[in-house]
């Protein structure tokens, strides 16, 4: 189920133009220990750039966290495996097609002390931290009644208020957080469609920006967005955001740079993000020849303002991944036919 979820997944962001991706998996029930083992492999099959994050939860409903007890794993189980992939996978080197950081799943579900020891690992080995943050106000409330802490104290407490951290959806900070956020340069990844979705909240991207946090722009999973089109969700932190600050600086070109440098920097990359010599070839064209985008002017500004679904050829470290708007490689009838399948047979269980 994992290998073909990984496919529904990946394959839909390389349709949408998505180059590179980053995926926050930290469900390792019993039997499924190699989750992450499974996911690079499908990866590398579709020929997809990714930073997968090696999630974690320890902290099982027996001891006042929110995760049932049997998806939690013992503190010294999650950091051996940890410490394995990134041995495993992690390429350090420019133009990596494969990286690993370490990811605890959010303030409800891990202990302080795996927190503490995920940060010394991720320094150990150099590589990148990554959990949920400030997305709903029932998480600073938890934050508050467990640890006495709003989030950003909490993730100072922990070690984690630093320019190795990229956080996903950072919602509910007030004017201070948001500065000593910016000051230590710990990321954001703005995740609009599964913010309105849910109803969580606006994630103040020009604020935090000023205030030099890196923003980029995320999908967020299947339970929290029901698509994964990358090209879309431009659209949507463009909208969205417009409705907080004036039109005149959330430009679609401000939107399209959220997807692509400011992306790249809360991956901790200077390799991607940017087409320019020297930096890996990584790009999507986008036809405009649809009945969307009749009549438009500016081509670049017609993909966010008229809605761009799909890119036509998407090109990854100098290999073409889409020709012609298919997969090469892959049957997309057959894996929507098997998703359907495993879909009812989960549903079933
Ligand atoms: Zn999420």
């Amino acid at each position: 189920m994992i290998e073909i979820s990984t496919q529904v997944a990946l394959a839909e962001l390389l349709l949408s133009g998505c180059t590179t991706a980053s995926d926050h998996h930290y469900l390792f029930p019993k039997g499924l220990e190699n989750a992450i083992d499974i996911q690079m492999a499908q990866a590398a099959k579709l020929g997809v750039r990714v930073h997968l994050t090696r999630g974690s939860m320890s902290l099982g409903e027996d001891d006042g966290g929110l995760p049932p007890q049997t998806t939690v794993q013992t503190e010294d189980a999650i950091l051996a495996d940890s410490e394995r992939l990134i041995q495993q996978y992690h390429q350090p080197q420019a133009g990596a097609m494969s990286r690993v950081a370490l990811a605890p799943c959010s303030p409800f579900s891990v202990s302080e002390d795996l927190m503490k020891a995920s940060a010394e690992l991720a320094a150990k080995h150099d590589v990148r931290l990554h959990t949920h943050l400030a997305e709903t106000h029932d998480e600073t409330d938890f934050c508050i009644q467990m640890f006495g802490l709003r989030p950003v104290d909490y993730l100072e407490k922990v070690g984690w208020l630093t320019d190795r951290v990229w956080l996903a959806h950072g919602i509910h900070f007030n004017d201070a957080e948001i500065a000593r956020l910016g000051a230590a340069g710990t990321g954001i990844c703005h995740c609009p469609s599964s913010n309105m979705l849910l109803a969580s909240g606006q994630c103040r991207t020009l604020e935090l920006e000023a205030a030099g946090s890196p923003v980029g722009l995320g999908v967020d999973g299947s339970a929290s967005n029901d698509g994964s089109n990358m090209i879309q969700e431009v659209r949507q932190a463009f909208l969205l955001q417009r409705l907080r600050y004036p039109a005149s600086e959330v430009t679609h070109q401000k939107a399209i740079n959220w997807a692509t440098e400011g992306s790249a920097r809360c991956l901790g990359r200077d390799d991607i993000g940017k087409l320019e010599v020297g930096k890996q070839a990584d790009f999507g064209l986008y036809k405009l020849d649809e009945l969307r985008f009749a009549g438009a002017g500016d081509p670049l500004a017609a993909l966010v303002l008229c809605g761009a679904q799909q890119a036509d050829q998407v090109m990854v470290a100098g290999q073409w991944r889409v020709t012609d708007g298919q997969i090469n490689s892959l049957d997309l009838n057959d894996l929507i036919h098997r998703q359907k399948q495993l879909a009812q047979k989960l549903a079933s269980l």
